[in-house]
C-alpha cells in the first residue's frame, strides 16, 4: 500500500527535476510518507507541496526533501543533525542514509509525536531532543552533515563550530517571505558556502534565529 503512490512522487516530482543521486531516490522510494502525515490527510500525503502537521508547522515538499538531503552527500558512518524535527519525515530519511541522526525541535508536542511515530515506524538510530535548535546540540557534536528544514535570517554561527572537518551544512536563509538554501562545506582552512535554489520555510525561531514573537507574522 502506497508503494505505487511513492514511486509515482520520486518519478514525476524528484528525479524528473534533477535530483540523481540513487541512495537518495531510493529512500523517497521506501520511506512511508502517508504515516508522517495528519489522518485527514493521508491522501494528499504525496502531493508535491509542503503540507500542515498542527501548532502552525509543515513536513516539507517532497523535493525540498529531497535536493537537501542531497546536498548533505550523506555516507553510511556519518552522523547528521537536524534542527526542526516537525513530523520526523526528514530524519527518517536521514536514518536510512546515516548511522546516527539527531533531530532538535522545539515545538514539545510535535518533538513527541514524532519520537513515537518514529519508535513505531523502526527508526531506532534517530534521537529526538527538545530545545532551541539554533544552537545545536553540543552533547553529540560534531556532525558529519547538518540540516537545518526552518527558514531563519542568517546562518547560524553556532552550528558552524559544531560541523566535522569536511562536513556540510544546509540551511534555509533570507527574508520571512521567501529564502534560498545556503549550503556550507567545512574545510581545513573555514568554512565554503555556496547558494543552492529558493525555498519557503516556516521560521527558525531561536537565539540565532527569528524572536519568539515574530512567528505568527508574514
Ligand atoms: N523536518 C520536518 C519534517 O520532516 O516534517 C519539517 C520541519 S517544519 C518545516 C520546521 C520545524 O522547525 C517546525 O516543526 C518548527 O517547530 C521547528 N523549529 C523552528 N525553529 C526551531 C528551533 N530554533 N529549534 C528547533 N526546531 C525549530
Amino acid at each position: 500500500m502506497w508503494q505505487r503512490e511513492r514511486d509515482q512522487m520520486v518519478e514525476r516530482q524528484i528525479a524528473c527535476r534533477g535530483v540523481t543521486d540513487a541512495r537518495v531516490l531510493d529512500a523517497m522510494r521506501q520511506v512511508p510518507r502517508h504515516a508522517f502525515v495528519p489522518p485527514e490527510s493521508v491522501d494528499c500525503a504525496h502531493d508535491d507541496r509542503a503540507m500542515p502537521i498542527g501548532q502552525g508547522q509543515t513536513i516539507s515538499q517532497p523535493y525540498m526533501v529531497a535536493v537537501m538531503t542531497q546536498l548533505l552527500e550523506l555516507e553510511p558512518t556519518d552522523r547528521v543533525l537536524e534542527i526542526g524535527t516537525g513530523s520526523g519525515y526528514q530524519a527518517a530519511m536521514l536514518a536510512m542514509l546515516a548511522r546516527e541522526v539527531i533531530s532538535v525541535e522545539r515545538v514539545p508536542l510535535l518533538a513527541e509525536a514524532a519520537r513515537q511515530r518514529l519508535h513505531a515506524l523502526g527508526y531506532e538510530n534517530v534521537v529526538v531532543v527538545v530545545g532551541d535548535g539554533t544552537l545545536g546540540c553540543r552533547e553529540y557534536a560534531p556532525y558529519d552533515a547538518i540540516i537545518v528544514t526552518a527558514g531563519g535570517p542568517f546562518v547560524p554561527e553556532t552550528l558552524k563550530t559544531q560541523l566535522a572537518l569536511d562536513g556540510r551544512f544546509v540551511c534555509p536563509v533570507g527574508p520571512r517571505e521567501v529564502q534560498h538554501l545556503a549550503v556550507i562545506r567545512r574545510t581545513a582552512t573555514g568554512f565554503q558556502e555556496t547558494a543552492s535554489i529558493g525555498c519557503v520555510f516556516v521560521p527558525l525561531i531561536g537565539a540565532e534565529g527569528w524572536p519568539e514573537d515574530a512567528k505568527d507574522e508574514g
